[in-house]
């Protein structure tokens, strides 16, 4: 039990909103699952893409270059790259793009210890690199914003249909144990069958809608990736993922498993929505992995087709996970 939590809640009259849950459950100073320790790869609580594959990055640098020739080529070009996790994917896009250009980075991160590892990480590159606390403070130039598992995060609000009303949906505590409730809520929606929970995130909408400005201001582009729908399906999609296993009970283990809530794409208005699959495909991932096979010895080889496999089949990551392109 976090006693921390158990505090937060009880100075709420015993309800705190799944907005207020997660943000302590991820941001906490002290128990957030993010500030306290690292939770990327192997010996952490899960795996990305980044760091599945070098294929993943360097597909996605193909399309920023590929941008960037729309651009009309310019020597230098920002590049954000929000929640950058141990900097893996940033790394290998410069890896890749700096034959042809020069880039500003800009990363986004809240954890101070990510901070520490994506510094550590991009090493050789320290001088082109800032970390932001806010796009407000982007220097007004043509960027390309990239986010990879980065809006799954964000802070989501739950409301919950039933017999006529609007609820939200939240945490309190009974019988010493935390527990889902829900409790009557001014904001009202177009009625839904009974039972539907609608989820709202507002913080990735503002985020969205700021970049998008930022692009339409500026020039660049933008590519959210993530797990999510593009079609809402009125239940609830909170999970909380601990060491690479989904956990049964949400509740169960706060501070140590990552929870967060699948990406209502059709908020990304304006962007070409598709597959991770397919988008990889596209942009060459698999001439790509053809070209490593050539030169790897044979236990390589069997890691590059495990990884491609993973990251574009259809069961695995192809489908579930979206790419929105700005
Ligand atoms: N993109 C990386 C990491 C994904 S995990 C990868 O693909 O491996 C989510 C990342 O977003 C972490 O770096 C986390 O610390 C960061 N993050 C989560 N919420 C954030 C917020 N509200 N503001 C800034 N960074 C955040």
């Amino acid at each position: 039990m976090i006693e921390a939590l158990h505090n937060l809640i009880r100075e709420h009259k015993n309800f705190i909103t799944i907005e207020q849950f997660m943000d302590f459950a991820l941001y906490d100073q002290t128990h957030g699952y993010y500030m306290k320790s690292n939770p990327i790869g192997k010996g952490g609580g899960f795996i990305t893409a980044p760091e599945i594959s070098q294929l993943f990055g360097e597909t996605i640098a193909i399309w920023l270059i590929l941008q960037w020739e729309k651009l009309g080529n310019p020597n230098s070009l920002n590049i954000v790259e929000l929640g950058p996790g141990k900097g893996t994917l940033i790394s290998d896009i410069i890896r890749v793009t700096h034959k042809y250009f020069r880039s500003f980075i800009y990363l986004y991160e809240i954890s101070p210890l990510l901070q520490q590892i994506q510094s550590k990480t991009l090493s050789n590159y320290t001088s082109n690199i800032h970390w932001l606390n806010n796009i407000d403070q982007l220097p007004a130039q043509p960027t390309i914003f990239i986010a990879n598992e980065f809006l799954d995060a964000l802070p989501i609000k739950q409301f919950l249909y039933k017999q006529g009303a609007w609820y939200e949906n939240g945490v309190t505590i009974k019988n010493n144990t935390l527990n889902f409730a829900n409790r009557a809520t001014d904001r009202s929606f177009t009625i839904k069958p009974e039972g539907s929970i609608l989820e709202l995130n507002d913080r990735a909408s503002k985020m969205f809608n700021k970049i998008k400005e930022f692009v339409k201001n500026n020039g660049g582009a933008g590519l959210i990736i993530d797990y999510g729908y593009t079609e809402p399906t009125y239940t609830s999609t909170i999970q909380a993922i601990k060491n690479h296993k989904h956990q049964k009970n949400i509740l169960e283990d706060v501070s140590y498993s990552d929870i967060t809530a699948h990406v209502d794409f059709s908020i990304f208005t304006g962007c070409k929505i598709s597959s991770q699959c397919s988008f990889l495909s596209s942009y060459g991932i698999r001439e790509r992995a053809g070209l490593l096979l050539k030169s790897a010895q044979p236990n390589e080889a069997q890691e590059i087709m495990q990884s491609l496999h993973r990251l574009i089949h259809p069961e695995l990551m192809g489908e579930l996970f979206k790419c929105a392109i700005l």
